[in-house]
């Protein structure tokens, strides 16, 4: 029997991938989608442990736009899948903070509030901000052939203040940047976008909600998707993929192959060369996160900020530590501090930073166990500095490291934002295999969301 052929197969039920799928069957394309692990999502999944349930990525889904803004990230996803704002259950934010020594930055979902918050703390600034955030509101991120620039240098021709500029790129940096130490300008413009002109919000129920929608769209326009089902290898010929075989021995076939498992682990899928050549271009920041349940919401504790990007010291660092993991700067989020009409079932607390995946794997069970002993307190140390002291509220702490990531997701150094050189056409050196996801250059839910619709509609749809 001849294998089985597709339209299209999607590698991955990640964002990108399912979001994909969806584009792609509603225009009656023979799709499906193949994804390794039993729970769909990737980077943002959820799971179970200890009898709770713990989302893996969802802090906040970034670009949150109120129903009816037109011309939003979140409306043309919308609008491109066919699904209603409502479908996601978003609640927004109360308040966030940046949180350097002896100055906080608060933002909320109204973007002038942060301008006057930048303005009364830095009001030598004042001139110099409005002019980078007309330039941030003037450029096109989307332009896919625009040359990479670095975003350090283009803010410090408009601010003249390093504290200020640090205090910018640090929730930008954590939220979405793939390279160490700078950002690229195009980056800095779509997390700028996304987090302080638009805003942040979350579902009651976790990623489960978003996974859940997108996962049923595919079912209804007609998509497949298969779970436990790994893409083993992509044997090449001619210059194109000529079939695709999985972990299970079989082989199918399909004119077009979109790839969401990151763009040097596609190619290390090809059989026409040495891939291993391009591991260096892989990207190499990763993160520990700590979630604790908690008996009480943070609220009853005095703290109703919904997230504090922190650093404890006078610059920001943004780099792979030395250490296992750097606790000096990072995130603490609260999702009981939305705005939702009635409180959580289980409060819970977030905190997530900047970790070395080589450090934690290479070490072996019982040390890694430890190592995890070890850094808890420490990282609670930092922490309280910036939220009331919750530790005996604590009833059940999960403590997931870069070696968590890349074992759930294949993503090469547990890298969370992908490679920094982004492939932003998605294309490869073969014609009918493409990427979508973080690697593409879309980056969180809704920028890998918009990434596996723009490349169905680039590579597939347009054609
Ligand atoms: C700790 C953490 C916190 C985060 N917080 C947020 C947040 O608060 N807000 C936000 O918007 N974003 C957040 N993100 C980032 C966001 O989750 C990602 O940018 C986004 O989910 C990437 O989606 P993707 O489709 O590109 O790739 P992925 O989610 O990586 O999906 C790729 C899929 O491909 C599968 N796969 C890989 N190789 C194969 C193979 N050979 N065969 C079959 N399947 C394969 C993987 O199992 C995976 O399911 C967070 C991520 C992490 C890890």
């Amino acid at each position: 029997m001849p294998p089985t052929h597709y339209d299209v197969i999607i590698i991955g039920a990640g964002m990108s991938g399912l979001a994909a799928a969806i584009r792609l069957a509603y225009f009656d394309k023979h799709v499906l989608v193949l994804e390794r692990h039993y729970a769909a999502g990737g980077l943002n999944s959820f799971y179970a442990l200890g009898g709770y349930q713990f989302d893996v990525g969802l802090h906040a889904m970034t670009n949150y736009v109120p129903p009816g803004t037109r011309g939003a990230p979140l409306m043309k996803i919308c609008r491109q899948l066919r699904l209603k704002p409502e479908d996601f259950a978003l609640v927004p934010q109360y308040q966030s903070e940046i949180r350097f020594p002896g100055i906080t930055l608060r933002f909320n979902n109204d973007f002038e509030f942060f301008i006057q918050e930048v303005i009364e703390h830095f009001p030598a600034q004042k001139d110099k901000f409005r002019r980078l955030v007309r330039c941030i509101q003037e450029y096109d991120e989307l332009d896919l052939e625009a040359k990479p620039m670095s975003g350090r240098q283009i803010v410090s021709s408009f601010l003249t203040d390093p504290l200020l500029i640090d205090m910018l790129f640090c929730p930008l940096m954590i939220y979405g940047n793939a390279e160490e130490r700078d950002m690229e300008f195009g980056q800095f413009v779509v997390m700028f976008k996304s987090i302080f002109c638009e805003g942040l919000a979350r579902p009651r129920e976790g990623v489960r909600r978003i996974i859940n929608v997108l996962r049923r769209k595919v079912r209804e326009v007609g998509g497949a998707v298969r779970m436990r089902c790994g893409v083993k290898a992509l044997h090449v010929e001619g210059g194109r993929v000529r079939s695709v075989e999985l972990d299970n021995g079989e082989t199918l076939t399909a004119d077009t192959i979109l790839s969401s498992a990151g763009y040097v682990e596609t190619l290390r899928l090809c059989d026409d060369g040495d891939a291993e050549q391009l591991a260096p271009l892989a990207g190499r920041l990763s993160f520990v996160e700590i979630i604790s349940i908690l008996d009480a919401p943070m609220g009853t504790l005095g703290h109703n900020t919904t997230i504090v990007f922190y650093n404890t010291e006078k610059d920001f660092h943004y780099e792979v530590p030395k250490d296992l993991v750097d606790p000096r700067s990072g995130v603490i989020c609260c999702p009981d501090n939305f705005l939702y009409d009635k409180p959580l079932p289980k409060s819970v607390i977030r905190m997530t930073c900047l970790a070395n995946f080589d450090g934690w794997s290479t070490l072996p069970e019982a040390e890694y166990m430890a190592a995890k002993a070890e850094w808890l307190p420490r990282i609670h140390r930092e922490v309280l500095q910036f939220v009331p002291d919750f530790r005996d509220h604590i009833v059940f702490t999960d403590f997931f490291t870069p070696r968590t990531i890349k074992y759930w997701t294949g993503h090469l150094n547990g890298a969370v934002y992908g490679m920094p050189n982004k492939r932003k056409t998605g294309r490869t050196h073969l014609e009918n295999l493409f990427i979508c996801g973080n690697d593409q250059g879309f980056l969180g839910i809704v920028g890998a969301t918009l990434s596996g619709i723009s490349m169905a509609n680039l590579h597939v749809l347009k054609k």
